[in-house]
């Protein structure tokens, strides 16, 4: 990241913090406009249910083509929108989105929207919900809320009751990247997860590393003494995937099984195959 400079030039790291800062700054006040703009849109990957081998739903993943810069990731403008306050419109905008999906797409499919921290300090976003489904005539049922478990901790207080009020609605909340926070298990205890979301880093080392095997097989059965359901992320090997289906999984998410794609080509997919059965699994 250091910036070139002629020999012999000091180069502080203020220097490149302040340009990163400018840069963020920059990419911000375009960001502003990027709804507008038609700049954001969703990609989709799907969830394989292993036992039926059906595809269940699909996570919905947001992007940015920028104008100039090209495809920029979440990794980069989720925080720059969370830090300015534009992730609330953002949000807003994914669930509109997502909604509008559901309600092309088969009864028995579901789509799994990410929510950031920040957005639990809305009140509103409740009322959005309701009128994004009842606009368009989808089941609250089929609509996910996929949260991680440093929110749960977060200065965002009003997190749990949100959370609560979301579940009463119909919808279901999976725990995103399971094992990558803290005190996970006492959450477990208070709310009412319907899934949780095993993060891929377990899976990626799970069949070279027995502790990471160990970790994927107790989380799966405490799960499964929870009834609640589980996903592994990251699958990208069939010998994951075997021994997630030895280990009893309900469900895979990852490369092997597909990647994110756009809601046109989802729904050829689904158009030309109306069991969405998985022959691979
Ligand atoms: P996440 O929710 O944990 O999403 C999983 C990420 O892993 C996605 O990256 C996905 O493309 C990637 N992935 C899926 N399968 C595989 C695989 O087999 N191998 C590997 N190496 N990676 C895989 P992506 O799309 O870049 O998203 C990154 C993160 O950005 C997401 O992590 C989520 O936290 C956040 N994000 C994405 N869309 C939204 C959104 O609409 N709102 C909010 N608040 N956050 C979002
Ligand atoms: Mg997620
Ligand atoms: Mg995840
Ligand atoms: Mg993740």
């Amino acid at each position: 990241r250091a910036k070139k400079s002629a020999p012999g030039t000091i180069c502080f790291f203020e220097a490149s913090d302040d340009r990163s800062a400018r840069d963020r700054r920059a990419l911000q006040r375009d960001l502003e406009h990027a709804i507008e703009a038609d700049e954001l849109f969703l990609v989709y990957q799907p969830f394989l249910d292993i036992r039926k081998g059906r595809v269940t739903g699909f996570e919905a993943l947001l992007r940015w083509q920028h104008p100039t810069r090209g495809l920029i990731p979440p990794t980069v403008f989720i925080p720059i929108a969370e830090e300015s306050g534009l992730i609330h419109q953002l949000g807003e905008w994914v669930i509109r989105r997502a909604c509008t999906m559901l309600s092309r797409w088969p009864d028995d499919i579901r789509i799994a929207v990410n929510f950031s921290a920040v957005q639990f300090q809305n009140v509103g976003i409740l009322q959005t919900i309701v009128d994004a489904l009842a606009e368009a005539n989808v089941a609250p049922n089929r609509l996910e809320i996929e949260i991680t478990e440093s929110m749960l901790i977060s200065k965002y207080g009003s997190a749990p009751a949100i959370l609560h009020a979301l579940l009463e609605l119909g919808l279901t909340v999976a725990l995103d990247d399971f094992g990558t926070g803290f005190s996970s298990l006492t959450y477990l205890r208070k709310l009412p997860f319907s899934r949780i979301k095993i993060d891929q880093s377990f899976i990626r080392d799970m069949l070279t590393q027995p502790d990471c095997a160990a970790i994927v097989k107790s989380v799966i059965g405490l799960a499964q003494e929870l009834r609640i359901g589980v996903v592994a992320e990251g699958v990208e090997t069939a010998d994951q995937l075997e021994y997630l289906r030895q280990t009893s999984c309900d469900e895979v998410q990852g490369y092997l099984i597909g990647r994110p794609m756009s809601g046109s080509e989802i729904s050829a997919l689904l158009d030309h195959n109306p069991q969405h059965s998985v022959h691979a699994a």
